[in-house]
């Protein structure tokens, strides 16, 4: 039996992973993040190999973790967990100081933060896990509480980007509603994805045929979380 369901049953935090290469800044949210031994502090994170994060710790040998508090909103969540740093600058206007080793560190929603230098890095098929010593570490807020990975599905209604250590594949439940009409294709206003009804929404449940306005109204951007009154059709 293998129930990948029930490894939501696994405790997990939410972190913003920042790094830095040629004078560039990035990050990215991962629910990955823990402390390996007490003496010398040591922490590992996992990060997809398709992140830019990726490419700039393996470049520099040196992170960032910033802690998620539980205010975090969902915009701001979606910015560093379903954007990507290839196409915006993902600390702009975003409220940070650069800590020990030159990365980024938000300050805005968080509750602490980690800076690490890495001093392993094992590679698993689709992710590597970084394995770092720590090199300073700080609460930012005692006021604020962390947000946990299952507070953020369940309270938050938050979703798992594709790349996530996480990422579990929904299957189809959503009866193909295909009708004479033409079906507009819809556009994320928040991250740019694009719904396109001959597609549909297969990883979460949608069928192929499915038209925008017949998507449950419960349906969320699979990139990005927003519901679907932050959608516009795209017009031809
Ligand atoms: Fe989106």
């Amino acid at each position: 039996m293998l129930d990948l369901e029930s490894l939501f049953n696994l405790s997990y935090g939410m972190c913003i992973v920042s790094s830095k290469t040629d004078g560039q800044f990035n990050g990215c949210i991962v629910n990955t993040v823990f402390q390996v031994t007490p003496e010398p502090p040591m922490i590992a994170v996992s990060v997809n190999k398709q992140n830019l994060t990726h490419e700039y710790i393996a470049r520099s040998k040196v992170f960032a973790v910033s802690i998620l508090a539980e205010g975090a909103p969902l915009e701001f969540i979606g910015r560093f967990g379903f954007r990507t740093g290839r196409d915006i600058d993902k600390f702009q206007e975003i409220n940070c100081k650069t800590g020990v080793a030159g990365v980024p560190i938000v300050l805005d929603n968080t509750v602490g933060f980690i800076e690490a230098e890495v001093t392993d890095a094992i590679d698993v098929e689709t992710h590597t896990l970084f394995i770092g010593k720590i090199t300073a570490c700080e609460t930012i807020d005692s006021n604020k509480i962390p947000i946990t990975y299952n507070y953020y599905r369940d309270v938050k209604g938050g979703r798992t980007p594709r790349t996530a250590a996480t990422y579990i594949k929904q299957k189809p439940k959503v009866k193909a509603e295909q009708g004479a009409r033409e079906m507009k294709k819809y556009k994320c206003l928040m991250c740019g994805y694009i719904y396109d009804p001959a597609v549909g929404d297969p990883d979460n449940g949608v069928e192929a045929g499915t038209a925008f306005e017949d998507l449950p109204d419960d349906w969320v951007c699979p990139d990005c979380g927003v519901g679907k009154d932050e959608f516009e059709p795209i017009e031809d």
